[in-house]
């Protein structure tokens, strides 16, 4: 399968980043938890493109540390034989610091693309799944018949919810997930989608992998989370969707090969 992967919030914590440099530059803090929607309205439009380029200068781009297991699952997907196509807003100007990080984090990839338009590259190069935190971007890879897929953000809380996302609160829930899209066991062996319910992992905490700790509010705090019957009821419907969208790349690959 052809797979795209963003960069920012999605192999490694950027709100971090993009909040320092709104801080440093307008003393305007951007709390992690309170971005519930994509659009970040504390910033006018100027300041928030100063604020992004910040980011993405080669210090910052550098510094970049990867989510656990996003380097090793992507690994694991590129040694199955997938196409990995890695994808970022920004500008070709930050293309040699970022080719130099993904060298530096041991990540290996077919293309790295370094523009605006990602849906449209991903439409070109025949994309089956895209990884990507944006809601926008994720309901236009849909919509084109791409498997939209994501690491749980309080922007994206909602889409994942709804919508056909498969969507995973940390890389080793991600990579379960993909796996049976993919036809890849993922690194605990599954190729079925595991029968865990994201409640119950957060209602024993033995059996949720940790992955907030370096990722402060990746999870929605207790007292917004929904009941666990509430939980259960969203799981299974949106199962269906998760299967129909499986079912789509599969025929999208049939397809092709034919
Ligand atoms: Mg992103």
């Amino acid at each position: 399968m052809r797979i795209a992967i963003d960069i920012d919030s999605t192999l490694h914590h950027y709100w971090d980043v993009l909040s320092r440099a709104a801080e440093r530059r307008f003393g305007i803090s951007l709390p992690y938890e309170e971005q519930v929607t994509w659009g970040i309205t504390r910033l006018r439009p100027e300041q928030l493109e100063l604020c992004i380029a910040e980011t993405h200068n080669e210090e910052n781009v550098l510094a970049g540390r990867p989510y656990p297991n996003a380097v090793q699952t992507i690994g694991r997907w590129h040694g199955a034989g997938h196409f990995i196509h890695i994808t970022s807003h920004r500008t070709p100007a930050s293309y040699p610091a970022t080719e130099h990080w993904l060298r530096r984090i041991g990540l290996p990839y077919d293309e790295l693309y370094c523009s605006r338009d990602k849906v449209a590259r991903c439409r070109q190069l025949e994309i089956d799944v895209l990884i990507d935190d944006s809601p926008l971007n994720l309901m236009r890879a849909a919509e084109h018949g791409i498997v939209p897929a994501t690491i749980v953000h309080p922007w994206n809380r909602d889409l994942c919810e709804e919508e056909d996302v498969v969507f995973g609160r940390d890389w080793f829930e991600l990579e379960r997930r993909l796996a049976p899209v993919l036809g890849t066991a993922s690194s605990t062996g599954d190729l079925q989608p595991p029968p865990d319910d994201p409640g119950a992992a957060q209602a024993d905490p033995g059996q949720a992998r940790k992955p907030a700790s370096t990722e402060p509010g990746l999870h929605r705090p207790e007292s917004e989370a929904p009941a666990r019957g509430e939980r259960r009821a969203q799981r299974r419907r949106r199962q269906p969707g998760t299967r129909r969208a499986i079912d789509r790349a599969r025929a999208a690959v049939r397809r092709r090969a034919a």
